[in-house]
């Protein structure tokens, strides 16, 4: 099912700003549109623009060439379409010296700052490829990307989820845009994200690395004399944040790991505050006139970082670099996959800190139990009397349930109630073991057996 394409228009940027009057920096109109690809329905269903998709991927001059998709996704409101902006202005300048162009002219191109209502989940294209050879000498097509969703609201998880997973399947990079830093809960929204994108490839064989680039673009970055902007402060703060140490909680150890195994290559960059200008003035328009030098002096290194023809990456799927034509087919593969009922629906952040939380709970519990046994009736531990032992475990596991209780944990106590059964359970079950292992140290138990049989032959 595909959308009409009369439900695809784009709101204009501002009121009375015409996407059709586009300038691009030099002065020649800015050629292209933003495309809405993909969009998630008020029922949280999926529909790729089917038609709007052949008419970017299989233009004549373009189908048959290696293909490049620059990505940017992140919460809304942060920078990213205006972000974009200036990546089409590099474009559509060829990568010249001058690409950032007139100190007067408005930022044109993708929507930003368009009403927060209006904006829909989903994902957009512009309409124009943009022509470059690589280092390699391959002819490439550039194309970008914008994605749009509310990642903080509960309801729309599988709708956030499911459209970063795409972006970052379909993308050859993914710019993870951040406000401020790099903070714990993007590291779990990214590995959410990621391993919902892993999950549809079906690539959980832990050795091949599902996606290629990403690129963590910190915003507002306000601790330059900590880590500098740019490419080196980025390197500084990444190894900070993605460092796994023994010392951390498991769960953070994991996400680490997660987010380390699914890209190729992992960079990270630190932009200045763009300015007052830009972050409040309701009629600031995009000139460079209002925009912080600084900013502007960060986004001429990190713009050819990610789109100059050195540095381009050119899309590849199991090691095989992709044509525009077939990426056209990957699309509608990967669509399908969520449309289709087979993925299990990715959990909300609460709900899968509940579960983190109780898991803790019981391990530690369990580990508790353990060690309190072990200290009684261990391998170098005298024989106890069944009973004895019994009474022992008795005491000791209503200890650990009291402890399970008082344990600080989320999602309440009907969602603990399954953790408390399993923990009672594997309590029971350590019981029993070391109930075997103390039979086992007793010498008339361990000849009881010969004694039983030697009673029934003599009967
Ligand atoms: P998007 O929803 O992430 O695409 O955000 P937009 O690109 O539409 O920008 C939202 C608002 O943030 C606009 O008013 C921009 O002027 C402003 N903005 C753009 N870049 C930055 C930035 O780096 N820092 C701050 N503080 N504001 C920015
Ligand atoms: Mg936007």
């Amino acid at each position: 099912k595909t959308m009409s394409n009369n439900n695809v228009m784009y709101p204009p940027s501002r009121p009375g700003v015409s996407d059709k009057n586009m300038v691009s920096a030099k002065g020649l109109p800015l050629k292209g549109e933003p495309v809405q690809i993909v969009i998630a329905t008020e029922n949280h269903t999926f529909d790729l623009d089917e038609p709007a998709l052949e008419k970017i991927l299989l233009r004549k001059d373009v189908q048959d060439k290696m293909v490049a998709i620059v990505s940017v996704a992140g919460a809304f409101r942060k920078g990213k379409s205006f972000l974009l902006d200036f990546f089409l202005r590099y474009l559509s300048a060829g990568g010249e010296e001058d690409w950032l162009g007139d100190d007067n002219a408005p930022l044109e191109g993708f929507s930003w700052r368009g009403g927060s209502d209006r904006d829909t989940t989903g994902i957009l294209m512009w309409s124009e490829p943009f022509f470059m050879t690589n280092k390699n000498g391959e002819e490439v097509v550039i194309l970008l990307m914008d994605t749009q969703g509310a990642f903080d609201s509960e309801s729309t998880v599988k709708d956030c989820a499911t459209i970063f997973a795409l972006s970052t399947m379909i993308s050859s990079v993914q710019v993870f845009n951040l406000t401020q830093n790099i903070q714990e809960d993007d590291l779990q929204h990214l590995q959410l994200f990621t391993e919902y994108g892993r999950l549809a490839l079906e690539a959980n064989d832990n050795v091949s690395k599902p996606f290629q680039t990403l690129q963590f673009l910190v915003r507002d970055w306000s601790f330059p004399y900590e880590a500098p902007y740019g490419a080196a402060g980025g390197r500084q703060i990444l190894e900070k944040r993605l460092k796994i140490s023994d010392k951390q909680h498991p769960e953070l150890q994991q996400i680490r790991k997660h987010i380390s195994s699914c890209f190729d290559k992992i960079s990270c960059f630190l932009l200045p505050h763009p300015g007052l200008k830009v972050a409040t003035n309701p009629y600031f328009d995009g000139r460079l006139k209002e925009i912080e030098p600084e900013f502007l002096g960060q986004l001429q290194i990190l713009t050819p970082l990610l789109l100059a023809k050195e540095n381009i990456v050119v899309k590849e799927i199991n090691g095989q670099k992709v044509r525009c034509k077939e990426m056209l087919e990957y699309f509608k593969a990967y669509m399908k996959i969520y449309q289709g009922e087979e993925l299990p629906e990715p959990k909300s952040m609460l709900q899968a800190t509940a579960e983190a939380n109780n898991l803790a709970a019981v391990a530690n519990v369990k580990s508790f139990y353990m060690k309190q046994m072990e200290d009684l009736c261990g391998g170098d531990k005298p024989y106890l009397s069944p009973e004895a032992l019994r009474t022992q475990h008795n005491r000791l596991a209503e200890q650990s349930i009291d402890m399970f209780h008082a344990t600080r944990k989320m999602g309440g106590p009907e969602f603990s109630l399954a953790y408390e059964e399993k923990l009672k359970e594997d309590l029971t079950e350590a019981f029993e073991n070391f109930s075997r292992h103390n039979d086992s140290k007793n010498f008339f138990s361990a000849t009881r057996t010969p004694s039983v049989l030697f009673t029934v032959i003599v009967v």
